[in-house]
């Protein structure tokens, strides 16, 4: 889905929808991650008159606990705020300035800009990595099982 992310911006406008996880190639690449995430991008401009999208990403990730390989879930839910800049020179110059411009992330002004790819980036950025079950049955198990020399010893 392509939006001219200036005019969206200026024009207050909004969108949103569900994707899920199994049909993003790159997510897949990465991992078998399963799940649907909802996502909200909304139009505005900030104080300094810039127009601004807000992205928030919500929802739940499925995917396994890396000690005992049993499902796991993930909730995530985070909102960024993207300044759309009219030149690379000005969006690094802002990325990269020393003193705070306030400007989390940014993407330069496009008539096609791509919602579903920026969506994409976001969720990968927030997917889980190497994640394990608070508190894993697995890990108990593997403790236990890890100390039968521990109980011997104690028998003889
Ligand atoms: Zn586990």
């Amino acid at each position: 889905m392509y939006i001219n992310n200036v005019k969206f911006a200026r024009s207050n406008q909004q969108q949103k929808g569900v994707l899920d996880l199994k049909k993003l190639s790159r997510v897949q690449e990465i991992d078998d991650y399963a799940g649907e995430i909802d996502y909200e991008l909304v139009g505005f401009v900030d104080k300094l008159n810039r127009p601004t999208l807000s992205l928030r990403v919500c929802g739940t990730i499925h995917t396994l606990c890396q000690n005992c390989l049993q499902p796991m879930d993930v909730a995530i839910d985070n909102t960024s705020r993207i300044t759309v800049f009219f030149s690379e020179e000005d969006l690094d110059a802002a990325l990269f300035a020393d003193s705070g411009s306030g400007v989390e992330d940014g993407v330069v002004a496009e008539e096609e800009f791509d919602i579903m790819q920026l969506v994409e980036d976001e969720i990968i950025m927030l997917l889980p990595y190497a994640t394990k079950h608070e508190t894993c049955v697995g890990m108990s198990y593997a403790d236990k099982a890890e100390n039968p020399f521990e109980v011997l010893k104690k028998i003889i």
